[in-house]
């Protein structure tokens, strides 16, 4: 894995170095690539919540505390959570968390798969709930499961 550079935004047209990403300085360039093919297939803004945390707010092993970081959550402008969910799987993430009851529904993507983990999805329970998780090992059962919810 490697890390972007100040250099890196010079080009990006997407993404600004001043958004939420805890700190850019500790982003993998794998997953800003990631965020960018996203950024592409959706053809809408790709609003970043946050990437990099320095080992709080966020499950214990969570993909949002390696270094180089391979995690960000984020949600789709104008997109169901189904969508936004089938556009990380295509833009290469193997590991998908689904919120449909946050403000602005949105979802967790990360690239653990460089860290040879397996492809693992999961969707948070509703208001009341949170931090409980339904864990799908395939992406199928996954998306059968999100058509059910009610939000
Ligand atoms: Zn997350």
């Amino acid at each position: 894995m490697t890390r972007i550079t100040e250099k890196f935004w010079e080009d990006c047209r997407y993404f600004l170095k001043g958004e939420t990403w805890g700190d850019w300085t500790k982003i993998s360039k794998e997953l800003i690539d990631a965020l960018i093919r996203l950024r592409q297939l959706a053809n809408r803004s790709v609003n970043i919540h946050c990437a990099w945390a320095s080992g709080v707010g966020h499950s214990s092993k969570s993909m949002h505390y390696t270094d180089p970081c391979l995690a960000a959550d984020v949600h789709i402008t104008g997109m169901t959570i189904l969508e936004q969910v089938k556009l990380a799987h295509s833009a290469g993430f193997n590991a998908i968390g689904a919120y449909p009851f946050w403000n602005k529904p949105g979802i967790h993507v990360d690239l653990r798969g460089l860290l040879g983990k397996p492809d693992i999805f999961w969707i948070e329970a509703e208001k009341g709930k949170e931090g409980t998780y339904t864990y799908y090992k395939t992406f199928e059962e996954f998306c059968e499961a999100l058509k059910q919810i009610k939000i």
